[in-house]
């Protein structure tokens, strides 16, 4: 079981600025061409993947 690390954010992203807010640690920048989680930052809590309508917020996997 490979442990999760932090989020990454996909090419499913349409910058529809719904996770910024939500994220507690401002680990989430608008990046180009999609936005972008700091992993130094992100604590893995999972708020930016509940808010998103694309699903775009997804965890690493470290196994991969
Ligand atoms: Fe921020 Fe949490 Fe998403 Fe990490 S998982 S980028 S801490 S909202």
């Amino acid at each position: 079981m490979g442990g999760i690390l932090a989020y990454i954010i996909t090419n499913d992203c349409i910058m529809c600025d719904a996770c910024l807010p939500e994220c507690p640690e401002n680990a989430i920048t608008a990046g180009d061409p999609v936005y972008v989680i700091n992993p130094h930052l992100c604590t893995d809590c999972g708020n930016c993947a509940e808010v998103c309508p694309t699903e775009a917020c997804v965890p690493i996997d470290d196994e991969e």
